[in-house]
């Protein structure tokens, strides 16, 4: 184990420095928390040794701790983890007091950190046991604490070191937000304490070692009379912060997340008792939340399931297929949206439109969004020109030569693709793979267009393009491998998170999300409250309620999805009772956000006010109302049972995706892990019961799939029998 190794220089400055071999970002395990336990022994006990300056072999100091640690932790239950979290303390706890005398507070080592980049986590954590933390003027750096984004929150000190080091009102965005700064940022903020020329780090930090007296090594906390900075719980102002960060996590989370709740509680409590008692609080908070399954199921897809995916987990075996230049066809909403964000990840891009005029709004549209990141002083005036220089906006197809991947992004009509298909394979060499953005129309059905069906393939994006990180990549009957990989690698180069499924109506996300909207709206025409379907969907985590999604996505989008889809269907189609209501809101002209109507009202400038109460006259309340959970079993059954029948029938080939994919693609309730994982939580014996009951009030619609009734029988579990592993497509 050479994770951590200490060399001594002739100054007498221990340098414990950071580099696990064969990592290009160090992560902290279990051993290397030993192992920096006994380096730091030695050199406290060393009497040549005058101070001690931790820092990292790599570019960055560190990513965090190894979640599969905090697997193995979680394995061994309540005692193992507090007891884990407990010797992380006391290390980190050995390294602050740096051997000074408990009652002097004179004696002790000088030890500081040195980062030289990114530092998250316990990367951060660590520093702040530190006396004093340098950070290398490094604009890239990335400084904080992201546990929360992950479900849990920093559980080795970071939690009570940050909110006595800042107060807890001006800890909260890091702790409760997971807030990343640069250093510049992190030194203003009062995370770290000095930004210096990044060939100066460790220099400087060995002078602060060296020079550093007694008084500099006593943190605030362990000195007589502390009071924590804006004020303890019963300070009033401290009272005031408190108060109003309750009530700010429950109008953010709506009291879904464990982790927000253990969070505030290990501050808050934490505040009133001594330093090392706060320490333990904080331990026994971080036990609770790890053992509850939404932490698992979170850390499971937002981290583990979604890196496997970024980094290609499903890719065929073929060379490597990254995109040099691409054409977008197409410059409305969602091609424009995609030609940017390729132009920005370095990529060289075609956009055509019918006409110039439209060819060149749609790169101004990347123009606009570059300039909003020059106003907040995220790109320099240099990288926009370089950016839009990239883009060629035009009608000339000849322009397209020497592409390798086209992103097809036209009106929603088979005709129109399909001539545009056309034109592009003639413009084109024979290798060129052929992406459609479509929404709705089957691949197969479209790949008839292509003369190389193998090389004919979904890539759809989410809107809008710039914000949503999923990418669906659909394979049609013929769509060949390297078409997959082709798409996956592209995805990869503009930093998006893929997932490959089968054709099939609506492909996954699509094929979740309507059923979800189309409940709220089932549920307005039989007289449930509006206001309780809302607020059903939001207090089980859901971003957006079903009416408030409907209007974002346009109502008369859903009226032309409901028509094609009856088409389509004939007799089996089963949502009439849902198209009586968006057909007549369609007639009223309120057609969602864009018409500034639908089942919200909206100020002249667009702001969502309230629910319409033109509703109600039509569609009358009924006197007896569901309850709460039964709201909530239809909003969410109606998603997971789709979840389950594509994978049941094929369309996904791996539950990893189907998790991840729900989070990221329409929001899907993340605290629970994803459809699969929430399934997994309430067990399938029950979900089954639940189908029962809804199927006979609300219809067969409900009924649960074969697979998860075989599961209940069998008591299994989704991540227990397909593994997280890929299935057979
Ligand atoms: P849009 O109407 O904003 O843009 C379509 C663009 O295509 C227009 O600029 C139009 O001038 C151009 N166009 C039409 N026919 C053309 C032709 N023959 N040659 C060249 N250009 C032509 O539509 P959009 O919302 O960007 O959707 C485009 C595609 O993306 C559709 O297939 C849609 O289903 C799909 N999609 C849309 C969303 C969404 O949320 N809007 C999400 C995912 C996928």
């Amino acid at each position: 184990m050479t994770d951590f190794t200490s060399v001594t220089d002739a100054d007498g400055v221990a340098v414990i420095t950071w580099d696990v071999p064969q990592k290009s970002m160090n992560v902290m395990s279990t051993e290397a928390f030993a192992l920096l336990s006994d380096l730091v022994d030695q050199a406290l006990a060393d009497s040549a040794v005058k101070g001690i300056v931790i820092t990292s072999g790599k570019k960055d100091f560190a990513g965090g701790m190894d979640l599969n640690v905090i697997a193995q932790m979680r394995a061994g239950g309540a005692q193992a983890i507090f007891d884990g979290v407990m010797m992380m303390h006391k290390v980190l706890r050995k390294i602050e007091l740096a051997g000074m005398d408990p009652k002097t507070k004179k004696g002790g080592k000088p030890i500081a950190a040195a980062l030289p980049g990114t530092a998250l986590g316990i990367g951060l954590e660590l520093p702040l046991s530190t006396h004093r933390i340098f950070a290398a003027d490094n604009p890239k750096a990335k400084i904080g604490l992201p546990e929360i984004m992950v479900g849990i929150f920093p559980g080795a000190g970071g939690t009570t070191r940050l909110s006595r080091k800042l107060g807890a009102m001006i800890a909260a965005p890091f702790l409760l937000e997971g807030k990343l700064s640069d250093p510049k940022s992190a030194k203003a903020a009062g995370l770290i304490d000095e930004v210096v020329p990044a060939d100066e780090l460790l220099a400087r930090a060995k002078d602060w070692v060296l020079n550093a007296k007694d008084a500099d090594l006593v943190k605030p906390w362990d000195d007589k009379g502390y009071k924590m900075p804006g004020g303890a719980p019963y300070h009033p102002a401290g009272f005031m912060t408190f108060v109003g960060a309750s009530a700010m996590i429950n109008s953010k989370t709506q009291g879904v997340y464990p982790a927000a709740k253990a969070l505030l509680a290990a501050v808050y409590e934490g505040a009133m008792v001594p330093f090392d008692v706060a320490l333990k609080i904080e331990a026994r908070q971080f036990t609770s939340v790890l053992l509850n399954p939404s932490s698992s199921a979170m850390i499971r897809s937002l981290f583990i399931n979604k890196e496997a995916l970024d980094k290609g987990a499903n890719r065929p075996k073929v060379a490597d297929q990254s995109v040099k230049k691409l054409g977008v066809i197409g410059a409305g909403m969602m091609g424009a949206g995609i030609a940017y964000v390729s132009a920005n990840a370095g990529i060289e891009v075609v956009l055509i439109d019918a006409s110039q005029e439209s060819a060149d709004r749609g790169k101004a549209h990347s123009a606009d969004l570059l300039d909003k990141g020059v106003k907040r002083g995220k790109v320099t005036p240099a990288k926009k020109e370089e950016v839009l220089a990239r883009i060629t906006a035009t009608t000339d197809y000849a322009a397209l030569a020497g592409a390798d991947l086209i992103v097809e992004a036209v009106f929603e009509d088979v005709a129109v693709k399909a001539g545009v298909t056309k034109k592009v394979l003639a413009a084109v060499g024979p290798d060129c793979i052929f992406a459609t953005n479509t929404s709705t129309l089957p691949i197969t059905q479209l790949a008839h267009a292509s003369d190389k069906p193998a090389n004919f393939i979904g890539i759809h994006f989410f809107s809008p393009v710039d914000k949503m990180n999923l990418v669906e990549i659909i394979k049609g009957h013929e769509t060949g491998d390297t078409a997959v990989a082709k798409a996956l690698d592209f995805v990869r180069q503009i930093r998006k998170t893929p997932i490959v499924v089968n054709d099939a109506r609506f492909f996954y996300a699509n094929r979740c999300i309507i059923p979800y909207i189309n409940e709220g709206i089932r549920m307005v025409a039989e007289g449930v409250e509006p206001a309780l379907v809302e607020n059903a969907a939001k207090l089980v985590g859901m971003p957006l309620g079903p009416l408030q999604l409907v209007d974002e996505t346009s109502i008369d989008l859903g009226v032309k999805i409901a028509k094609a889809t009856k088409a389509a269907m004939g007799d089996d189609y089963p949502d009439e009772a849902v198209d009586k209501v968006i057909f007549w809101m369609a007639d009223q002209g309120r057609l969602g956000r864009k018409a500034n109507a639908g089942f919200y009202t909206y100020s002249d400038k667009g702001d969502r006010l309230a629910l319409w109460e033109g509703l109600e006259p039509k569609y009358p309340l009924d006197k007896l109302q569901p309850s709460l959970t039964d709201v909530q079993h239809r909003l969410l059954f109606a998603q997971v049972l789709e979840a389950v029948r594509a994978l049941e029938e094929g369309v996904l080939t791996d539950i990893r995706e189907g998790d991840v994919g729900a989070i990221l693609g329409w929001g899907f309730a993340p605290w629970s892990g994803g459809p699969f994982s929430w399934l997994d939580i309430l067990g399938a014996a029950r979900a089954v019961e639940i189908c029962r009951g809804l199927t006979a009030q609300f219809g067969p619609r409900f009924h649960a799939p074969a697979l998860l009734r075989e599961m209940a029988e069998k008591g299994e579990t989704f991540y227990g029998r397909f593994g997280g592993q890929k299935q057979a497509a």
